[in-house]
């Protein structure tokens, strides 16, 4: 039986999944781990998945997007991520950007740039988090003053922790604005070769080391007024919303990582022998087994549920994310872990490839919210 049947999936789904496999396989999986130890970010291989569709999966076809569900989103990078998580994370941040753009961006804004980011010829980043101000992202200083002719912005500030930093073309930058009223935050496109940006050294993680994480910092950077996505003021629910689905794809990419963990873990019980017995013979390896694999089970039922609220626009769709984004990559890391357990002295090398699934599966439960960010969304909406 595979871990994951896929029986309930049609046919256009189950050929979604095929094609992110192949190529996964085909351009991922054998250069993982190479890219984890270098610190290559593939931009060929971002590229090459525009081909597939995969740089705008819930884009309007329109604008060269794929025009899929979100269900089907979480379908290719829980397959990306059973290569490497991080990649497919990437992959879903600038899927997070493309759809901001595409629900909220008027039309000269989109003809302006959606297009190129369904190519990835522009790779984007998602820019929130700034030095003082993460889970509290309301209390963001970065501001885009109007000049004098109404036509830019001017905008000063840093943003934190930003995934592709440095090598992203295009940046999705929520910032404070005073065009409409005082306390209003909007989203606003910013070009990397617009004077007044400069980044700052890659971060060196745990994880997901093979995409760079900088500071941006701009210095009065003069941006078209134009480049506001939506009307001033519309950026923090914007910046929420994107947020929604990057929850779920990120719980997807956790569990991409814990099916590999666990299809790893069922070929080492069947080859590796110790005391004269098969690790699978002793009843507390069949208990972790069935343990991960009831917890993978789970946890993507609570990622699908997510994904099918938010395809149908229930009104409960942020705490189905939130509570999908907590379980799955809580859970998940722990798939990864034990794993690495069930391999004793092996997991531990990096050859395996499960220990850089633990190192990457570890942030998933820090970024697009913390996994208490997640608490305070679900308890706010019961209590
Ligand atoms: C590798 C990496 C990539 C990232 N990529 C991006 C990116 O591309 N774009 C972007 O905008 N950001 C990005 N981030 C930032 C990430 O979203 C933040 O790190 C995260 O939101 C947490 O913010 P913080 O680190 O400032 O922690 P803090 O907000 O300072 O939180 C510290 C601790 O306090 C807890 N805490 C805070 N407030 C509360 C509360 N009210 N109740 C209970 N507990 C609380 C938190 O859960 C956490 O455990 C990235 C981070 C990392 C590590």
């Amino acid at each position: 039986m595979n871990l994951n049947s896929n029986l309930e999936l049609n046919n256009d789904q189950r050929a979604f999944v095929n094609s992110a496999k192949q190529f996964a396989n085909e351009f991922i999986i054998d250069k993982a781990i190479e890219w984890d130890k270098k610190g290559i970010f593939p931009k060929e291989v971002l590229k090459k998945s525009a081909e597939y569709g995969f740089a705008g999966i819930y884009v309007s076809e329109d604008y060269g997007g794929a025009g899929l569900s979100r269900l089907d989103a979480a379908l290719i990078f829980e397959e990306l991520a059973y290569a490497c998580p991080s990649t497919s994370a990437f992959l879903s941040i600038h899927n997070m950007t493309a759809w901001m753009l595409d629900q909220y961006g008027n039309k000269e804004l989109k003809e302006k740039y959606l297009k190129t980011i369904t190519k990835m010829d522009n790779i984007c980043s998602y820019c929130l988090t700034e030095p003082g101000s993460g889970s509290d992202s309301n209390a963001m200083r970065t501001k885009g003053y109007n000049d004098k002719s109404n036509s830019s912005l001017i905008v000063s500030g840093s943003k934190a922790f930003i995934s592709g930093a440095g090598d992203s073309d295009l940046y999705f930058v929520m910032m404070k604005t005073d065009l409409e009223n005082k306390n209003e935050t909007s989203c606003v496109i910013i070009e990397k070769n617009i004077g007044g940006i400069s980044f700052g050294k890659n971060e060196e993680k745990m994880g997901w080391k093979n995409q760079p994480t900088r500071v941006v910092s701009f210095d009065n950077c003069k941006v078209p007024a134009e480049n506001i996505i939506g009307k001033p003021g519309e950026g923090f629910k914007i910046a929420m919303q994107g947020l929604d689905g990057g929850r779920i794809n990120i719980a997807s990419c956790s569990l991409g990582a814990a099916r590999y963990c666990i299809d790893k873990c069922l070929s080492y019980v069947n080859e590796r022998k110790q005391f004269g017995k098969f690790l699978k013979d002793f009843q507390n390896i069949q208990f972790k087994i069935s343990d991960m694999i009831t917890d993978y089970n789970a946890a993507r039922l609570m990622v699908h549920q997510a994904a099918n609220a938010l395809d149908k626009k229930q009104n409960d769709t942020t705490v189905k994310s939130a509570m999908a984004k907590k379980f799955a990559t809580d859970l998940c890391y722990r798939i990864c872990d034990e794993a690495l357990q069930i391999h004793g002295g092996y997991g531990y090398l990096s050859d395996y490839g499960i220990e850089k699934m633990v190192r990457d599966c570890r942030v998933h439960k820090i970024l697009e919210g913390t996994n208490e960010i997640m608490k305070l969304i679900i308890s706010r909406k019961f209590l």
